[in-house]
């Protein structure tokens, strides 16, 4: 049983860690780059494309700074879901748990927008979401426009066809991390029949391009003793996998709160991840679990926002709330959302140290802080 004083000094640690975390951060994502050169150290072509990221970076990271001396938090990264559209339909997607208006879905012009309104704020990473990003046929013209900016393109990989992958060769600013549960009857059993074969046979061919790209695995108590372990990582590198996004499944669908992992699996999983860094050189991002050195959960602004297919900006994918529009307001005005401001206010809310998402857990604690603050509308 841990005494007073040792629960003081951890609280004051993770108060410590919950304020001091942008220098973290940025540090973070300087280590992303230098383990971005290492592995582009074979591809004279890439090396220079992403020293030139880099430079740009760095003026980010300035612009960030500045605009947080004048009080607005700007976070590096943002999650633009470009569509709820998807050629799949996977079970537990989060996607269709959410119940994103019928309202017609961003315009190009509209994603334009808002992306040219996050590198003006110095945002590093638009992560493209959905759904599938890939149904857009607007989508790879659009980023094509944005070379300072960073693209993880999370993707089912179904719609990389060759001449898909041959666009995707000359976008080194553009990132395809494909979705996949573990091996083939893993992947299938949630993603259907076929979908494994077709995803590694996407993966082979871009290795065999000598394209930088990544996966993304969702990781529940099911697929757990598969993929939480220095095989899975080792087969997945051996193929060219050079970004392992392990992404914890979040119960949005009622009924599969069982598939949530437990904070033990939690801490294997991060010290498989550790060990990993040192024997297969990539980029390793364990989400949630790697924010509790930042002081726990980086939603609402604090390292990330989300916007949503109709353009609601929401504290996070997991976080069904939403009290602005970005197509009814600039992006730099949604950033200082009441709903994002009172989320970060209350950090206790983004304690994660007993595991899963802490926003989704705490979501009635969530609206009774907002009811009366904002206008707001749910979206799952
Ligand atoms: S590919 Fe993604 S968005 Fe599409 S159904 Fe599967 S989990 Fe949902």
């Amino acid at each position: 049983m841990m005494a007073g004083s040792q629960i003081e000094k951890m609280t004051q640690e993770r108060q410590e860690a919950f304020e001091s975390y942008v220098p973290q951060m940025n540090a973070s994502i300087g280590k992303i780059f230098s383990t971005g050169m290492r592995i582009a150290v074979s591809r004279p072509r890439l090396l220079y494309s992403l020293s030139k990221l880099y430079g740009h970076q760095r003026k980010a990271m300035k612009r960030r700074e500045e605009l947080g001396g004048e009080g607005l938090v700007v976070p590096p990264v943002l999650i633009l879901s470009v569509t709820k559209r998807c050629n799949l339909r996977c079970k537990g997607c989060y996607a269709h748990a959410h119940t994103w208006g019928t309202q017609e879905e961003l315009s190009g012009e509209d994603i334009d927008d808002i992306i040219f309104q996050a590198e003006q704020l110095g945002m590093s990473f638009t992560i493209l979401a959905g759904g599938e990003p890939l149904v857009r046929k607007d989508l790879l013209k659009i980023v094509a426009r944005h070379p300072r900016m960073i693209f993880p393109l999370f993707t089912n990989g179904m719609l990389l066809s060759d001449e898909k992958l041959e666009r995707l060769r000359d976008l080194p600013h553009v990132v395809p991390i494909v979705s996949i549960e573990g091996d083939r009857c893993e992947t299938d059993m949630r993603r259907g029949e076929g979908v494994y074969a077709s995803v590694m046979e996407k993966i082979d061919a871009m290795n065999k391009a000598n394209m930088v790209f990544g996966a993304s695995i969702t990781v529940n108590s099911h697929n757990f003793e598969q993929v939480a372990t220095p095989e899975f990582i080792s087969s997945l590198h051996d193929r060219g996998v050079k970004a392992f996004f392990f992404v914890e499944y979040v119960p949005m669908d009622r009924g599969t709160e069982h598939l949530e992992i437990s904070p033990s699996q939690r801490m294997r999983l991060l010290s498989v991840i550790d060990r990993a860094k040192a024997t297969h050189p990539a980029i390793y991002v364990a989400f949630p679990g790697d924010e509790a050195r930042f002081g726990g959960c980086l939603s609402s602004g604090r390292g990330f926002v989300h916007i949503n297919p109709n353009g609601g900006l929401e504290p996070c994918p997991a976080a069904p709330f939403t009290d602005c529009n970005v197509r009814d307001t600039s992006l730099r005005e949604a950033l200082m959302s009441p709903l994002l401001k009172t989320i970060r206010d209350n950090h206790e809310l983004l304690d994660e140290s007993d595991g899963g998402c802490s926003l989704w857990r705490n979501r009635d604690t969530v609206r009774s802080l907002i009811d009366g603050t904002t206008s707001y509308q749910m979206t799952g």
